[in-house]
C-alpha cells in the first residue's frame, strides 16, 4: 500500500536556525540539509537512455531534478559555478549510484562565451541532448530600490534571463523531436515582493520567454514550459536571497504552513521531460505550498 501523508507535516515544519552564506551558498552546510530525493525519490525508469543538462543542478532544486533524471534512467550533465564543487560531487555519486553518466561542467552563466560552449559541451559528453533544464538563478534582496546596484541588476538579468536565451539559441543545434526545455522561473514572476524588485521581473521575462518560445518550437515537436516554485528550502535562500530574519518563518504563511523541500519539485521535472507529458507545452506548473500563481 502506498503511504498517505498529511502534507503538512510531511517535510521539516519547525522554525529555521538563522543562518547565512556568501552567494552562491553551499548546500551541505545548511540546517537542516534540503532533502533533494536523494533517498526519498523513487524512480520508474520513465526517462530511461534519455540525456539531461541541468544549470544550478549542484543544489535545491536543480539538484533535486537531476537526481531524480538519473533515477529515471537518464544521463545528466549538470552546471554550476566553481565554488559549489563540493555540492556537484555529492550529486554525481549519487548519478553514478543509479549506474547513470554524470558530467560536471562548472563554469559562470554571466560569461556568454562559456555559456553557448556549455550546451555543445554537454551534448558531445551525453552524446546527445534531449532535455534542457535551465534553472541556474540569482536573488539578492534589497529593501530599497536605490540599493540595487548596476552590478546586481546586470547580474541578475545575466544569470536568470539572458543565459536561457542563449543556451536556447544553442540547444536548437541538438534537441529531437521529442525534445523538452523546462525553465524554473517562480511565483515572483506572478506575485512580485516588495524587496526582490529586479528578481521578480526576470522571473516574469521567463514567463513570456517559456510562452513565445513553445509557440515556436511546436512545430520542430519540442516542448517548452516552466516551473513556479513557492518558497522552498534552498541555498539560495540563505545567501542573500532573504533577509536573515525572514529565515526562521521561512515558508510558514503559505497555506500548508511550512516551505517546500526540492524533491517536491522532481516529479514535475520528470513529467515535464517525459513522453507522458506530450500534449503539455507552453504550461507553467506552480509548486507553492497553495499560493495561487495567477
Ligand atoms: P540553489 O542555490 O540551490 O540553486 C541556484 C543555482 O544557481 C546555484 O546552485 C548555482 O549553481 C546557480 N548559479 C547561480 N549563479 C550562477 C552563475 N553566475 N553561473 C552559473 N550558475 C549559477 O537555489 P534554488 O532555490 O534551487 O534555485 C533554483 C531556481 O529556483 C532559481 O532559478 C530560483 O530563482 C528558482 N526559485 C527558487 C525558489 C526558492 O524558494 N528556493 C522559489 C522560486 C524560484
Ligand atoms: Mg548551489
Amino acid at each position: 500500500m502506498t503511504e498517505l501523508n498529511n502534507p503538512k507535516h510531511k517535510y521539516y515544519e519547525d522554525k529555521f536556525e538563522k543562518q547565512e552564506q556568501q552567494y552562491p551558498g553551499i548546500q551541505n552546510k545548511m540546517e537542516p540539509v534540503p532533502d533533494c530525493g536523494e533517498e526519498s525519490y523513487k524512480g520508474y525508469n520513465r526517462l530511461e537512455g534519455r540525456k539531461a543538462l541541468v544549470t544550478g543542478g549542484d543544489s535545491g532544486i536543480g539538484r533535486a531534478a537531476a537526481i531524480a533524471y538519473a533515477k529515471e534512467g537518464a544521463d545528466v550533465a549538470i552546471n554550476y559555478l566553481p565554488d559549489e564543487e563540493s555540492d556537484a560531487e555529492e550529486v554525481r555519486s549519487v548519478i553514478e549510484a543509479q549506474g547513470r553518466k554524470a558530467v560536471l561542467l562548472p563554469g559562470d552563466l554571466r560569461d556568454e562565451n562559456f555559456t553557448r560552449n556549455l550546451v555543445h559541451d554537454a551534448a558531445k559528453a551525453l552524446d546527445g541532448l534531449d532535455i534542457l533544464v535551465m534553472n541556474a538563478g540569482m536573488q539578492q534582496y534589497q529593501k530599497d530600490v536605490r540599493d540595487i546596484t548596476t552590478e546586481q541588476l546586470k547580474d541578475t538579468f545575466t544569470i536568470n534571463v539572458f543565459s536561457n536565451v542563449w543556451m536556447m539559441q544553442e540547444a536548437l543545434d541538438h534537441l529531437p523531436e521529442g525534445g523538452s526545455v523546462i525553465i524554473t522561473t517562480s511565483i515572483q514572476g506572478f506575485s512580485p515582493s516588495d524587496i526582490l524588485a529586479d528578481y521578480a521581473m526576470t522571473k516574469s521575462a521567463q514567463r513570456s520567454f517559456i510562452i513565445s518560445m513553445a509557440s515556436q518550437l511546436g512545430e520542430k515537436g519540442i516542448r517548452v514550459n516552466g516551473v513556479a516554485p513557492g518558497p522552498v528550502w534552498t541555498p539560495l535562500q540563505i545567501s542573500g536571497g532573504q533577509p536573515p530574519e525572514n529565515i526562521p518563518e521561512f515558508g510558514q504563511t503559505t497555506p500548508l504552513e511550512r516551505a517546500g523541500q526540492p524533491v517536491e519539485l522532481a516529479d514535475t521535472y520528470v513529467l515535464l521531460a517525459s513522453d507522458s507529458g506530450s500534449y503539455i507545452t507552453g504550461q507553467i506548473y506552480g509548486i507553492t505550498g497553495g499560493m495561487p500563481i495567477n
